[in-house]
């Protein structure tokens, strides 16, 4: 498959990413784990991004471009569950040049549609695995990691991610009013868009999966 996966921060594009690859082996794109891996091996692009992504700002398209572009060079031809790019209209319309050289169009935009106390909840029970090889989701009420913060799928240390203080989340959200939801009716213009609002990740990733083959049938 070929997808986008859109909504606010905290509304699941991370949980139902990984569980979408199970189903017919295409990878997770998530570009704020990428980020995070830079800003941990304190790369170039790891030093430049590191500040925005702490105030829960965007980091500048042009990083992103740079970051995304030499991604899909490394397999042009591998299936793809995009989580958190495109983020704003220029990254849209970028990602669109891209993927149109390489001959590997989008095939749907899924927005995941989550109430603001819903996602309010989850951002500040969330808990990720710091195994950048890992990255694994917990929440400290719903699925929490086992005893002594270890993480179940590899046993490193689960975390709260830096951007994970009130402050920052609130400006997250702020931003994602402000620069990703327009992307919304963005794709919802070229026909590609799928409106989920389930909120069970089962559901979700049935839904989605549902779309997909009534799509090719
Ligand atoms: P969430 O979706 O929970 O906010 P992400 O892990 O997707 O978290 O992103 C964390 C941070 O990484 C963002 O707040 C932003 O600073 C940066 N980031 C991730 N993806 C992008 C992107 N496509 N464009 C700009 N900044 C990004
Ligand atoms: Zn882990």
């Amino acid at each position: 498959m070929r997808i986008v996966l859109l909504g606010a921060p905290g509304a699941g594009k991370g949980t139902v990413a990984k569980q979408l690859t199970a189903h017919d082996g295409s990878v997770q794109i998530s570009t704020g784990d990428l980020l995070r891996a830079a800003v941990r091996a304190g790369t170039p692009l790891g030093q430049q991004a590191q500040a925005f992504m702490q105030r829960g700002d965007l980091v500048p398209d042009r990083l992103i471009m740079g970051m995304m572009e030499a991604r899909f060079q490394e397999r042009p031809d591998e299936g793809f569950i995009l989580d958190g790019f495109p983020r704003t209209i220029p990254q849209a319309v970028s990602l669109g040049l891209l993927l149109k050289g390489l001959d590997r169009p989008l095939e749907m935009v899924v927005n995941l549609v989550v109430p603001e106390e819903v996602i309010l909840d989850r951002l500040t029970t969330r808990r990720t695995c710091s195994n950048p090889a890992c990255n694994a989701i917990y929440n400290v009420k719903s699925n929490p990691p086992a005893a002594g913060d270890a993480c179940r799928a590899c046993g490193s240390k689960v975390v709260q991610r830096e951007d994970e203080t009130p402050e920052a989340i609130g400006r997250r959200l702020e931003v994602y009013r402000q620069q990703t939801n327009p992307l919304v009716g963005h794709y919802d213009r070229t026909g590609l868009l799928v409106t989920v609002t389930e909120l069970d990740t089962a559901a979700i990733v049935k839904t989605i999966v549902g779309a997909l083959a009534a799509q090719v049938g």
